[in-house]
């Protein structure tokens, strides 16, 4: 079995770390949907509060988190790094294995360390109530919770099929106080439009995008709330690479390796950033690896072009690596990793070299995430199981290869939600998808063109 290296409370971050200015070149700016001119947080003011406005665009390398945020940080952080002795075991390798376990947290995933940023930040600047999408739901409960400690109202449009698969995440929505819809749904105008042109639609997390930025944008006193992509979302969840250096340093390790799955980027970042910092600064070297399903390969086979983040066209144009606003992706289990971009950030460090990308298939990925479970007695969340894949995978290349490499993981929640997949998965009901390069091309076509890209 694993052991646990445990960082004491005091050594709970004070600050979470913004990359931008330790970048050899900026990222670029976020684009106006009609004019295509770069915005500025007057633009912004009607989805969020302009405290997370202006961390969304600041270029200062660190910002204090507020004691208030930290209070709440510490009922599950510092949260555990583990050294996988039971996988270590199983692959019978030199390579040594820690993973980041971030399914301590109160619904059992990464999310809550921006959730609880967000609500605090909304609540400070007297907005009533927050809308969101959620795909799987992991979002959904993340931003309720963190509603519900800072009184505030939560509105919750979740992807139709998963409403349907997913039962138990509503109930643990609606146990934080928050409602929630399907999604496409008859309260917006874009819902309305899209059930009227397709009433059997599963839906996506773009058009669940579009929907609540739509009440955010039509109600004054409602704010729009987003769990991955945006720049300060990302930089909330640094702590979990700040905490992990840590750790890391008490056992005397520095990583060979390190990867996270990506969905939006958001759990990738949160490990990886605070590692990209020591490797700009020369005291590390590893490889820095995103790891994205095959059905959804936005970093291994998306272009790198300006596109809305939500179907309807609602949204700001930002340069991402991107399948296309339109896609709707095939039903994977990991549907936190069903998105048509990528992180602006992450999408830009691709492009300067300082990450890499890799894809993987699910029947792949859950058949290691069974052995890892029986290895290290945790059962990972359907996008995870990306993340403990590769890691398995880079440690057998060490063993063939002879090399005693560090191997770092993010393990960014845990499964108790979705043991459907798992039993789908064991029933051979999972099938591999290989997202057809045609249905890119077709997306593509939709994507605005910005002069001068
Ligand atoms: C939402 C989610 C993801 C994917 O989102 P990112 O922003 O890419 O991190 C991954 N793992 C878990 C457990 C999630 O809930």
């Amino acid at each position: 079995m694993a052991t646990k290296i445990i960082l004491p409370e005091a050594e709970l971050p004070t600050h979470w770390y913004n990359i931008v200015p330790d970048l050899p070149s900026p990222p670029p700016p976020v684009l106006h949907p009609g004019t295509h001119e770069p915005v500025g947080p007057d633009d912004l003011a009607p989805l969020f509060p302009m405290d997370l406005i202006l961390q969304e665009v600041s270029t200062d390398s660190y910002i204090e988190i507020p004691e208030e945020i930290r209070e709440v940080y510490r009922t599950w952080r510092p949260s555990p790094l583990y050294r996988a002795h039971g996988l270590e075991k199983l692959i019978g390798g030199p390579a040594r294995i820690y993973y980041k376990y971030e399914g301590v947290s109160p619904v059992g995933s990464h999310k809550p360390n921006t959730a609880v940023a967000q609500a605090y930040y909304n609540a400070k600047a007297g907005v009533k109530k927050l809308s969101t999408e959620t795909g799987a739901g992991q979002w959904g409960s993340a931003l309720a919770f963190a509603c519900s400690l800072f009184g505030i109202e939560c509105e919750v449009y979740q992807v139709r099929a998963s409403y349907d698969q997913k039962p138990y995440r509503k109930a643990l929505i609606e146990t934080f106080g928050a409602t929630i819809h399907p999604s496409p749904s008859p309260n917006t105008n874009y819902g309305r439009a899209v059930l009227e042109s397709d009433p059997d639609t599963p839906g996506s997390l773009g058009i669940a995008i579009s929907e609540a930025v739509e009440v955010a944008a039509t109600n004054e006193d409602v704010k729009y709330s987003l769990g991955s992509v945006l720049s300060h979302v990302l930089m909330h969840q640094t702590v979990i690479g700040e905490e992990a250096l840590k750790q890391l340093a008490m056992v005397d390790e520095k990583p060979d390796v390190v990867i996270g799955c990506a969905g939006g980027g958001s759990n990738f970042a949160g490990l990886a950033f605070p590692f990209v910092r020591e490797k700009l600064a020369g005291t590390m070297d590893p490889v820095i690896r995103a790891v994205e399903p095959a059905a959804a390969p936005s970093l291994t086979r998306g272009s790198y072009q300006f596109d809305f983040g939500d179907t309807g066209q609602m949204t700001p144009l930002v340069k991402m690596h991107t399948l296309g606003h339109p896609f709707v992706p095939e039903p994977i289990h990991a549907g936190g990793l069903r998105y048509h971009g990528m992180a602006p950030l992450v999408s830009h460090l691709q492009e300067l070299g300082l990450i890499e990308s890799n894809s993987l298939h699910q029947t792949e990925t859950f058949a290691k995430a069974v052995d890892f479970a029986q290895a290290e007695g945790i059962i990972p969340g359907p996008e995870p199981t990306h993340a403990v894949a590769e890691a398995m995978n880079e440690a057998e290349r060490a063993k063939e290869a002879g090399e005693e490499k560090v191997v770092l993981f993010n393990l960014s929640g845990h499964g108790h939600f979705d043991m459907a997949a798992y039993q789908a998965y064991f029933d051979g009901h999972l099938v591999d998808y290989e997202h057809p390069q045609h249905q890119i091309d077709e997306a593509m076509q939709k994507v605005p063109v910005v002069a001068g890209e």
